[in-house]
């Protein structure tokens, strides 16, 4: 089976692992502060906080941020849950902003959501494709709000030439196993507001300041979201080869675009040529007319070989929020979700495996 995302561990990323485990400190020692300070050099970002999650991180943004009960968050339903999960955890309700053909929240669609609650936009860059930077961050400035991009699929995505990581108020990066690169479980906060980044470190480790000596005072609300050092070490010996890992992706990506352009059944996601994509995801979305044999199309490409999935039932669909916040509709997300399917694209690909996923994307869907 080639699955549609996996990680690529060498020798190097082992020995550095291996080398910390056999050091005197498992956690609290210095490869967190060297990780933060390649990806702070990768993004162009003064300030990096690592998380043992993303999912983490977003609960530590959320919360330093002053997000709370009663206000509002607009946000994307085309992610994974813990893009709203955390703000909905402390009390704040979504408004869902609709998307369009390719997966990205629709910046048209955000200034009729704004009400005097509203307290924040989140973004998502969908398998890597940023989102309209620049359009929400002139939005987010005419109402005072924040702008957070929960950009998870999106370390090394570019647009206009700048990185991903360096429009937004804060951004968030997941260093989950099958995420652009991995720590097993990790993820940060990016931003260049200084006092931002020493709450965030406070929030991650229970809110406790050392003084002298023996002395310490606990300051704040705080937990323990701290990330070991040898996922640290491992971050670091990846983060190299992060580039190489995109590179590649793209190579497959491209293939496939080549390989996909004239098909009547399906379309692709369009990379501008002023972005650049991680290509975490390469999603494909059926005509509408082929939207109704997802499920027989989906069966037999797994049954071919192909670790395909979908991204993302609309999160206002699941059962916690319909009972939460009661049911709701938005066209293109609901089309999106009834059409998409992400096909193998990583790293550890070759382009002969290209090759054989396309023919069999091809041969299935006709
Ligand atoms: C993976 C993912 C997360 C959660 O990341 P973890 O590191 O697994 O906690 C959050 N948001 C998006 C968009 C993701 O894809």
């Amino acid at each position: 089976m080639i699955p549609y995302s996996t990680q690529f561990i060498d020798e190097d990323d082992i020995k550095a692992v291996v080398e910390v485990l056999k050091s005197s400190h498992l956690t609290q020692g210095r490869s967190v502060e060297s990780f933060e300070k390649a990806i702070s050099e990768y993004v162009g970002i003064k300030n990096v906080v690592v998380f043992n999650s993303a999912t983490s991180a977003l609960f530590a943004l959320y919360s330093s941020i002053g997000i709370g009960c009663d206000d509002e968050v607009i946000t994307t339903p085309i992610t994974f849950a813990a893009t709203s999960n955390m703000f909905v955890a402390l009390g704040a309700k979504p408004l869902w902003c609709d998307v369009k053909p390719d997966g990205n929240m629709d910046e048209n669609s955000i200034e009729k959501l704004i009400t005097p609650k509203t307290k924040a936009i989140v973004a998502v860059d969908f398998g890597g494709k940023p989102v309209e930077h620049k359009k929400i961050q002139n939005i987010a400035k005419k109402y005072n709000l924040l702008y957070i991009d929960d950009a998870s699929h999106a370390f090394g995505s570019e647009l206009d030439g700048q990185k991903v990581g360096s429009f937004a108020d804060a951004t968030i990066f997941s260093f989950h196993a099958i995420k652009p690169f991995t720590t097993g479980e990790g993820g940060c906060v990016v931003t260049d507001d200084n006092k931002l980044a020493d709450k965030l470190r406070l929030f991650r480790s229970h809110g406790i300041i050392k003084q002298k000596l023996y002395k310490s005072d606990m300051i704040q609300m705080g937990y323990n979201f701290r990330m070991t050092e040898f996922q640290a070490a491992l971050g670091l010996s990846q983060i190299k080869k992060v580039d190489s890992f995109i590179k590649k992706r793209n190579e497959i990506a491209i293939y496939y675009d080549e390989r996909f352009k004239e098909s009547k059944f399906f379309t692709t996601q369009k990379i501008g040529q002023n972005q650049k994509s991680s290509r975490h995801l390469y999603p494909i979305n059926l005509a509408p007319s082929f939207s109704q044999k997802k499920e027989e199309i989906f069966k037999e490409l797994q049954k071919k070989g192909l670790g395909v999935q979908v991204h993302y039932k609309p999160i206002y669909q699941n059962s916690f929020y319909i009972k939460k916040f009661g049911k709701m509709s938005l066209k293109s997300a609901e089309e999106f979700y009834k059409s998409e399917i992400s096909i193998p694209c990583h790293q550890k690909m070759t382009l002969e495996d290209a090759k054989f996923v396309a023919d069999i994307v091809l041969k299935v869907i006709a």
